[in-house]
């Protein structure tokens, strides 16, 4: 029997309920296939041997699967940190990654096989886009570090390929699942954006209507103090004004009470001038926010640099005292290519 495949990863308690119901059996086997499913981290419903083998042959003639990715490839860091190269069942490959420290196992989610946006500095920015994940596929990430790595998962960052609000409603679905069905709380999850135009207002206003609260941190990727030098890194920045992104940001603190963060890649000779530190701190003053800066990871093709660890805290100093709460990303991973979407770039390479 042929039709519709029906993926089950990303379906809440309710759903798989009454998907039991739907397909022949009481309630209580959806509990069952909701427990194997996020607790026990099942690939194949194979495995479910609590439910009747006979229901597991139907369901897999009804084409209904848990919908798990593959692991296609490994790579560890000295310092633990695991980038995975996981396979959809249309054949792309997506990166996600495990950065671990003492108290917290951090995620690095994918949102979409590539990405639009291309971003000069960002190596999946280079091959354009193929498509956005579904639900099922970002939720796997979690549970793919989680099984390699051996540890729960407790902070989410969407920082991996791809554009979130590209993607807004699997993100969405995938925040309420990491935060319902894996107990990771929003607080916890932040969702990353270069910004595109009119998509901020809405992830406002569907957050709250579909997550009762937008309680997740919310991180611009600003990477340049001004308009000519953003538009210069940032392809989409041109039809989105900086002024008008962060009048966007303004409303959807309104909206959701939660601040916005920002991010910026430190790119040596370029943007990480003291006048340019102190014009970053105007920019983001009314904002009461956080600046995460990110110290460059170098692709192939592009001649920006990372600039010295000197440089790096002179700039956060000017920030400093502006009175600004500033981190440093520091580099985890680095003795692999750590830059985001170089994982994905070299495996097609060589095959
Ligand atoms: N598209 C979203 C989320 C994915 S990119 C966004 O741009 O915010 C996640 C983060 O990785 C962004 O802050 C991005 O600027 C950063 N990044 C991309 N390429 C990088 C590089 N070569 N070195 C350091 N950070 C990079
Ligand atoms: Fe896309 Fe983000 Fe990379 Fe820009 S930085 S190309 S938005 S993934």
């Amino acid at each position: 029997m042929t039709g519709e495949k029906l993926v089950l990863l990303g379906l809440s308690a309710n759903d798989l309920e009454s998907f039991a119901v739907d397909f022949g059996q009481p309630a209580f086997r959806g509990r069952q296939l909701y427990d194997w499913l996020y607790a026990k981290g099942a690939r194949e419903l194979g495995e479910i041997t609590v439910l009747p083998k006979e229901w597991r042959s139907y369901l897999k003639k009804r084409n209904v699967e848990i919908g798990r990715l593959k692991e296609v490839e490994r790579f560890v860091a000295l310092d633990e940190t695991t980038k995975l190269l996981l396979g959809t069942s249309d054949g792309e490959n997506i990166e996600t990654v495990g950065i671990p420290t003492k108290h917290r196992l951090t995620v690095c989610v994918s949102t979409q096989v590539g990405c639009s946006m291309g971003c000069h500095f960002c190596a999946t920015g280079k091959e354009g886009l193929q498509r956005s994940l579904a639900t099922h596929e970002i939720v796997d990430q979690v549970l793919s570090v989680r099984e390699v790595m051996e540890r729960r998962p407790s902070h989410i960052v969407f920082m991996g390929m791809g554009e979130p609000l590209l993607n807004i409603d699997s993100v969405l679905s995938a925040i309420s699942c990491l935060n319902t069905d894996l107990g990771i709380g929003q607080r916890r999850i932040t969702v990353s954006t270069v910004g595109v135009p009119h998509t901020l207002p809405k992830l406002a206003e569907l957050a709250l209507e579909r997550l009762g609260r937008a309680q997740f941190t919310l991180a611009i990727s600003l990477h340049a103090p001004n308009q000519e030098l953003r538009e210069k890194l940032i392809p989409v920045a041109k039809t989105y004004p900086i002024k008008k992104l962060l009048e966007d940001c303004k409303h959807y603190l309104n909206v959701t009470g939660r601040r916005v963060s920002f991010e910026y890649i430190l790119l040596g000779e370029l943007n990480d001038h003291r006048e340019q530190a102190h014009q970053l701190a105007d920019l983001v003053s009314g904002f009461q926010s956080h600046v995460n800066l990110i110290p460059y990871n170098p692709i192939q093709e592009e001649q920006f640099t990372r600039p010295s660890l000197e440089r790096i805290k002179a700039f956060q100093a000017v920030l400093e005292s502006h009175g600004i709460a500033v981190s440093l990303r520091s580099s985890r991973g680095l003795d692999q290519d750590a830059a985001c979407g170089q994982l994905r770039r070299q495996h097609a390479k060589s095959s």
